[in-house]
């Protein structure tokens, strides 16, 4: 489903990303956990264009770009195929939950407003949100707001969902609510990256995680493999810092 090969990508003198390669398979849920500055985040965003990679390529689907010369069609196109849900929520803030979610299906996918209104009030029913319809991102909890980001993600019916390290920015106890969101979609079998540092959500949700540092992979493998017996010096000294 997702082929990255060689990518680079440097700020300035910075190299954070050298000649990463990954795939991931379709219905597959890859988490990618690392230090903080290993290129995680670089990596997730490099998938859809957010970040323009130096060089490498990428493959979503049937779509495939050589970034060292992609034009601004196959990047739209590259766009189309994934959807991003940020640490932030990104939500517009002078629209409600519901007008959030219905942006995407009208921009984007071009529906009607009656069929965007009546499929985005499924999805936000879907995330625990039916009854915040028409509230703005300033009267939901974080945990609510990230919910609203997940039903926008949905509503694009990407190939593949980028997850941003989504519950980093909340309150402890809104956590939960949201991985609870995020495990319901994986099992329904949508493909997803996640990052993020919920070591029981990797062990629990992911089928491969990927372990980053220093704008490499140093290994991968299942959660059992990585967690339980991990083969490198650096995942295992990760691994003792945060458990
Ligand atoms: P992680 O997600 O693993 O914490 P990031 O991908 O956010 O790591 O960052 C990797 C490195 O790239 C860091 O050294 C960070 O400072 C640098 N970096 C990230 N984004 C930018 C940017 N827009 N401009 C310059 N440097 C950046």
């Amino acid at each position: 489903m997702i082929a990255l090969s060689h990518i680079s990508k440097s700020f300035g003198r910075n190299q954070v990303l050298q000649d990463i390669s990954l795939n991931v398979n379709t219905g597959e849920v890859v988490v990618i956990l690392g230090p903080s500055g290993s290129g995680k985040t670089t990596l997730l965003r490099c998938v859809n264009y957010l970040e323009k990679p130096g060089s490498g390529q990428i493959a979503v689907g049937d779509f495939q770009v050589d970034c060292s010369r992609a034009r601004r069609g196959d990047i739209l196109q590259l766009r189309r195929k994934t959807a991003m849900v940020f640490q932030q929520y990104n939500l517009f803030r002078h629209k409600t939950a519901l007008e959030n979610v219905m942006e995407a299906l009208l921009v984007v996918k071009k529906l009607p407003a009656a069929e965007a209104r009546k499929r985005s009030i499924a999805l936000l029913e879907k995330v625990g949100l039916g009854a915040k319809l028409n509230e703005y991102p300033s009267r939901l909890s974080g945990g609510q707001q990230q919910r609203v980001g997940i039903a926008r993600a949905l509503a694009l019916e990407p190939e593949v969902i980028l997850f941003d390290e989504p519950t980093s920015a909340l309150d402890p106890e809104l956590v939960g609510e949201v991985l609870e969101v995020i495990r319901g979609i994986a099992r329904e079998g949508i493909t997803m990256i996640v990052v993020t540092h919920e070591m029981g959500f990797a062990r629990d949700v992911a089928n491969r995680v990927v372990f980053m540092d220093g704008g490499v992979i140093v290994e991968e493998g299942t959660p059992d493999e990585v967690f339980q017996h991990p083969k490198e010096d650096r995942t295992k000294q990760f691994l003792r810092r945060i458990t």
